[in-house]
């Protein structure tokens, strides 16, 4: 399979492992930031490829887990209103709020509908004059230049019963959170391929002028990742940490201008709350006061009441790559992809989904 299959090449994937052998000699801590990396390294058995002295640790980028409870809540709240649609990606759907999940909500008889991106629910909304139609915006840089462009078509179109809870985040202000916490040490992160392809490598260079840490942007094919990391080693050994790309059919140091222009047309920064972490300045994307006809937040009065979390959960610290699910005293046990009681479990990206379905023979 074209592009597939050149990027699992075996050979060359031994060659890239004996070269980090060779390289590496320093306690190396690698954090992969995206879900969609740590499922890659899991699924196919990198991290007992690598040497003992290279440990990767899972970091937060999984943006159905990193989705708080009380956004959640409020999410559940506005379901239950009278002729409102919810509308979501499926994963969103399955995640426990404080006390109940949309999931719940449906089974209560409030409209949840699954959708596989922004422009089905602008067609749901479309069919349905006489109802609210919610899109659950979550995601981050990835998926916002999509969702502001769903906002542009609905006001082209006057369509005016359709509204967006804008959940997004972005991904540079809560690397640089999680750095700022102080609480994981680190030599070196695997940034984020398809969050890249949007922002490109440019927004990370802070990464290794502040804090010495290196970088390297990574697809998610076996040879991508094993050349990024390649690449941390070498900057790691060298003294001179960088942003480098590993990914070059994928992004561009510039990224992509069109889709930042887009998603600047609509969004414009704030704050955000993130699950584990709490408040974080400039990590949200919000609505345009110019598109606040379309901001679920500003047009319906709700009240999700105090949050709470759910009971043994430590999602929160391994979304800051401080713990593992094999610290959580429930996995496997009470939580399992079928019964998941945090949204780690929840999430095809979920570390812990990832962990129970490719079992500890390849965690490390
Ligand atoms: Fe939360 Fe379940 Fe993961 Fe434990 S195993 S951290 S309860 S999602």
């Amino acid at each position: 399979m074209k592009f597939v299959n050149e990027y699992r090449d075996p050979e060359l994937g031994k060659k890239l492992i004996d070269r980090i052998h060779r390289r590496s000699k320093k306690p190396t801590r690698l954090m992969e930031f995206c879900g969609g990396h740590t499922v890659a390294i899991f699924k196919h058995g990198l991290r007992q490829l690598l040497p003992d002295n290279i440990e990767m640790i899972s970091g937060p980028g999984c943006p159905v887990c990193v989705t708080a409870s009380a956004d959640l809540d409020k999410a559940i709240a506005l379901a239950r209103l009278p002729n409102v649609i919810i509308t979501s990606f499926g994963d969103m759907v399955r995640v426990p709020g404080s006390y109940s999940s949309l999931q719940k909500a449906k089974a209560d008889g409030a409209d949840v509908r699954v959708v596989y991106s922004a422009q089905d629910a602008l067609t749901i909304a479309r069919e349905n004059p006489d109802k609210s139609v919610v899109f659950i915006g979550i995601g981050f840089e990835t998926t916002a230049p999509t969702i502001a462009a769903s906002v542009l078509q609905a006001e082209q179109q006057k369509i005016s019963n359709y509204y967006i809870l804008s959940l997004h985040k972005t991904c540079p202000p809560i690397m640089k959170a999680i750095l700022d916490l102080g609480e994981v040490r680190l030599n070196g992160i695997i940034c984020p391929g398809h969050v890249s392809s949007i922002i490109g490598s440019y927004p990370y260079q802070f990464i290794p002028d502040d804090y010495r840490i290196a970088c390297a942007v990574s697809g998610f094919e076996p040879l991508d990742m094993l050349l990024a990391i390649d690449m941390l080693v070498n900057q790691i050994e060298s003294g001179t940490p960088d942003v480098e790309i590993a990914y070059r059919r994928g992004v561009k140091p510039e990224g992509n201008i069109q889709a930042i222009r887009l998603m600047e047309t609509v969004f414009e920064t704030g704050e955000a709350i993130w699950r584990g972490i709490g408040k974080v300045a400039s990590s949200g994307l919000q609505i345009k006061s110019r598109y606040e006809k379309f901001d679920a937040d500003r047009a319906f009065e709700i009240d999700p009441g105090p949050t709470r979390e759910p009971k043994g959960c430590i999602c929160g610290s391994i979304l800051r790559g401080v713990s593992t699910p094999r610290d959580c005293r429930l996995f496997r046990e009470t939580c399992t992809p079928e019964n998941p009681v945090g949204p780690c479990m929840v999430s095809a990206e979920g570390s812990c989904a990832t962990y129970y379905h490719y079992g500890d023979s390849h965690g490390r």
